[in-house]
């Protein structure tokens, strides 16, 4: 247990500045663990509310009746807000599901490129109208053992984003390949970039480097702050390269005792 490491590392310093500084930080786990309840129960709640006022916008916009434009205008708007809504709730349980993870939870054989796949295939046919050109070099061999939904949850953000961000008619190049005794997964697109001092921020939950662009592009601001924790129960880290108005490339690096290998036919 880290408490108990740090009280002994800390020992040599004096019984009672062991002891103050032992209560103060069970005292800051439990407010961190209140708050991580807190914001799963709000989520959970809120998601009741949240699918009846969808059904009934939905039901509306489905009439045969046509409405006139001025309540078209206002369901439009609350589909789109709603919409929003939802999203939000549903990055917020993710953050509090990868929050609280459970150690014992049971990793298995992730079987990436099929994992890749599918997920490229998903961002290619939900994208078709921002006219990107999608492209991916993908190891068959190249497996991990991890938590399959957690790992999905992360290469997706990724991948999104570089799709919500990058502007029309732009490039986006995914890779999953050995770099080294290391894997690598990598998102590279040429979008707007980040600036350097905004970089070491990104994955705080909510930061946003321009909030109202973000709105647009239907973000939370909380996709890499779940990235960060997901890679935190999996040997990996992240690594940003990018450059004010150069594109940016999101790097995953996985450590080698994480790295398993498929057979392919
Ligand atoms: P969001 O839900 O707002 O996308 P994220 O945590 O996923 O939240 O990203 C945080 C911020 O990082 C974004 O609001 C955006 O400003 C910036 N960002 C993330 N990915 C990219 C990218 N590929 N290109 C440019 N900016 C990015």
């Amino acid at each position: 247990n880290s408490d108990i490491m740090l009280e002994l590392r800390l020992m040599q310093y004096g019984v009672d500045q062991v002891l103050f500084l032992a209560r103060d930080i069970s005292k800051i786990h439990r407010l961190e663990e209140m708050r991580r309840d807190f914001v799963a129960n709000v989520s959970h709640e809120l998601k009741t509310p949240l699918t009846v006022v969808r059904g009934y916008v939905e039901m509306v916009q489905s009439t045969e009746h046509a409405l006139d434009p001025y309540w078209q205008k206002v369901f439009d708007t609350m589909e789109t807000q709603v919409s929003r809504m939802d999203r939000l709730v549903e990055q917020l349980l993710v953050l509090s599901r990868v929050e609280i993870h459970m150690d014992e939870e049971e990793k298995h054989l992730v079987d990436m490129p099929k994992l890749l796949k599918a997920l490229i295939d998903d961002a290619q046919w939900l994208n078709q109208d921002k006219g990107h050109t999608i492209t991916h070099e993908i190891d068959p061999t190249l497996a991990l053992e991890g938590l399959d939904n957690e790992l999905k949850s992360a290469c997706s953000n990724l991948i999104s984003n570089a799709i919500g961000y990058t502007p029309a008619g732009g490039n986006i190049h995914i890779s999953w390949v050995k770099d080294g005794n290391k894997a690598k997964f990598s998102v590279k697109d040429d979008g707007p970039g980040i600036r350097p001092e905004h970089v070491n921020r990104l994955t705080e939950r909510f930061f946003r480097v321009d909030k109202s662009r973000s709105r647009d592009t239907g973000g939370s601001g909380l996709g890499l702050a779940i990235v960060k924790h997901v890679l935190n129960h999996h040997h990996a880290e992240l690594a940003i390269n990018s450059r004010w108005g150069q594109g940016s490339e999101f790097i995953i690096y996985f450590e080698p005792k994480c790295i398993r290998s498929l057979s392919v036919a």
